[in-house]
């Protein structure tokens, strides 16, 4: 029987859709082979990644033990050269009472604090200190925006800027939502916490973990089964800062009160 001109223009664009669902089949396959991102290239880049990481470290700070004595801050700034007005790690004090938190960080914390005023005193429900630092996140947005790739992540876990090739532009500073980022004002480039990268490296904590007197803060590798963090974290109890960003920060707390995370 002899086709009309509609049934052989039908029959092209079945054979053009047929061609197109056969091409898109196969590309699809090959995205779920090779592809890093598709289900099985991801696995693979996924484990590939775990094994070549030698360490994975994490820092603990635990809340109840922290006396806000200013150690740790005086420690970081002569272990990194850091100028006056900026920190890489600071301490809050925070005053929680039922008509709000009243929170003050007087010099970062650098020489401890003075006792809160007795009006304040009389409210307080109760007084905590917090030290505050880069948290070294899984994610970090920081990294994300930096434009010539001057701040990455290590795969054992540090967020590093090398400044060799940081312009300064501050957009990391802006992207980080916990304050942790700096202009330095001597180098004019992006500064904050390494974990004291240098010494870690050499075996040896951070200058700010080795300086408290409490051991409110610890560092260790979570690849090591037995070490301290790993015993702390597997208890479960801990929370981090602003966990609402998705950044996945690696520095833990215990005992952080409710109303300041
Ligand atoms: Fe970056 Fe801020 Fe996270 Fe540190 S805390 S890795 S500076 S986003």
């Amino acid at each position: 029987m002899k086709k009309s001109t509609s049934d052989v223009s039908e029959l092209g664009l079945e054979a053009r859709r047929n061609f197109l669902k056969q091409f898109v089949s196969s590309v699809a396959t090959v995205l779920m082979v090779y592809v890093p991102g598709a289900r099985g290239g991801h696995e693979v880049s996924r484990l590939w990644k775990q094994r070549s990481r030698e360490h994975q470290w994490a820092y603990i700070i635990d809340i109840d033990k922290c006396i806000g004595w200013g150690g740790c801050v005086r420690a970081c700034r002569r272990e990194n050269n850091v100028p006056d007005a900026v920190f890489r790690t600071w301490i809050e004090r925070y005053v929680v009472t039922d008509e709000g938190i009243y929170v003050d960080s007087p010099k970062g914390g650098l020489e401890g604090f003075e006792p809160v005023d007795a009006e304040l005193r009389e409210k307080a429900k109760y007084t905590r200190f917090i030290p505050k630092m880069c948290n070294h996140c899984e994610n970090p947005p920081c990294v994300q925006v930096c434009p010539v790739g001057a701040t990455f992540k290590s795969p054992e876990g540090f967020v590093l800027v090398d400044s060799k090739y940081c312009l300064g532009c501050a957009y990391c500073v802006q992207a980080c939502p916990y304050g942790a980022r700096f202009i330095n004002p001597e180098r004019k480039v992006s500064d904050k916490c390494s974990w004291c990268y240098h010494r870690v490296k050499r075996g040896k904590l951070p200058a700010c973990v080795e300086a408290c007197p409490t051991g409110a803060r610890k560092f260790g590798d979570l690849k090591d089964p037995e070490s301290e963090v790993n015993k702390i974290l597997r208890q479960g109890h801990w929370t981090v800062l602003q966990p609402a960003m998705h950044t996945g920060p690696t520095c833990f707390y215990i005992g952080l009160p409710r109303e300041v995370v």
